[in-house]
């Protein structure tokens, strides 16, 4: 059958009204090249609206994660502990690296990294002889994890919190922003995220060698030098000085954008919350989610469809949904892995469905996609 509606993606891109003037002012500059004055500008104002005083403009949230593992000299023979609930892109840099993956399971309260898990997982390593050398904590669909509690258990002992922030721009911890507090950030700015530059990435932290170090590895590691000189590996991870500019206009409308993803949570919360089995991500009482994405569960012990059919219902009116991240510990690649907890993450995943939740949708949009998903549970409900 034709679909006349226009496909609604689950979180396409959603341009201010000044990026094409930014981008239009870095091709009258002629800095059409990875360094240049909008990303000196892009770093500075990333700095302000974070209150993270040292940014790095980079090509990827990957790459930022990358740079800040290298900098701290974790490589083979090490282990770094990541959270199970997440997307690959936030643990790849640790293989990367040559070093091992420790997953640890999501506090259902949260779905981000449990503390009282991560405690237990430190202690499993420390007892084979393994300190932990760094925590990658992701701040999952837009909601921070427990900073605090998760510092409490890393800072005694020396072990660097980085925190994948990559979904979490605009959220926020006990009032200051995603990040924040943390040894270091990361955030991406992929086409998907809450705000974009079609693909970027940003490492921000208050050590300054840090993002000293990391930005001298992004530029090939060259040497302060007229010639070039090299005494160290580096990449080629610098952020366009003409993507710099998207991500200038959306960080000026990036406040709106949150307002809209948590305007959208609460529609589809109010349209579908009243069915028996049906719930959404809670949010911790410590933080303000961006509601990146809304992410509803349908309990299998009441309800008798499940996610992936609603998925396939909606993909029939040409409306775009997508399964939860399928935990790592779970997947192919990281068959042996150890993983510290229970099921949560798992749970998570079997039983969730992330809805569309552009920041461009219309209550009439929000409404058609809770229609048919509302029908379609209520027609194959248990009674
Ligand atoms: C998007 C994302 C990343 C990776 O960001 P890129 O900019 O695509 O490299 C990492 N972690 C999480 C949780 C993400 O959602």
């Amino acid at each position: 059958m034709l679909n006349i509606n226009k496909r609604l993606y689950l979180s396409p891109p959603h341009m201010g009204n000044h990026e094409k003037e930014l981008v239009a002012e870095a091709f009258a500059s002629n800095f059409i090249a990875p360094l240049g004055p909008m990303v000196d500008a892009f770093e500075r104002e990333m700095a302000t609206h974070t209150g993270i005083p040292y940014c790095l403009a980079l090509n990827s949230g990957t790459a930022a994660t990358h740079l800040a593992l290298r900098h701290l000299n974790i490589g083979a023979g090490d282990v770094v502990l990541a959270s199970t609930l997440t997307f690959i892109g936030s643990v790849t840099p640790v293989l990367f690296q040559g070093a091992s993956l420790v997953f640890v399971d999501a506090d259902p309260q949260t779905w981000n990294m449990d503390p009282i898990r991560l405690e237990e997982a430190i202690q499993l390593c420390t007892r084979q002889g393994r300190k932990p050398r760094a925590v990658i904590p992701t701040d999952l669909y837009g909601q921070c994890c427990d900073y605090d509690r998760l510092s409490a258990i890393c800072s005694p002992l020396g072990i660097p919190l980085i925190v994948d922030a990559a979904e979490a721009m605009g959220a926020r911890y006990k009032g200051v922003h995603s990040g924040k507090g943390a040894y270091a950030a990361i955030f991406s700015f992929n086409g998907n995220k809450i705000i974009t530059t079609s693909g970027g990435g940003m490492l921000a932290s208050e050590d300054r060698a840090l993002i000293e170090h990391a930005r001298k590895l992004s530029q090939q590691a060259r040497e302060p030098l007229p010639y070039y000189e090299h005494t160290e590996i580096g990449y080629n991870y610098r952020l366009s000085n003409v993507l710099a500019a998207i991500g200038r206009g959306q960080l000026q409308v990036l406040e709106d954008r949150v307002q809209c993803r948590r305007r959208i949570f609460s529609a589809y919360q109010k349209a579908l919350g009243d069915i028996r089995g049906v719930s959404f991500m809670p949010e911790a009482a410590y933080g303000k989610a961006n509601r990146w994405l809304t992410v509803m569960l349908l309990d299998p012990s009441v309800l008798t469809t499940n996610p992936e059919h609603i998925r396939q219902a909606l993909e029939e009116h040409n409306i775009e949904a997508r399964p939860v991240w399928k935990p790592m510990h779970l997947q192919p690649v990281f068959a042996g892995c150890t993983r510290v907890g229970g099921n949560v993450a798992e749970t998570i995943f079997q039983q969730g469905l992330c809805l569309p939740s552009g920041s461009a949708m219309t209550d009439s949009d929000v409404e058609r996609v809770s229609e048919i998903v509302r029908k379609n549970l209520l027609n194959q409900g248990k009674d």
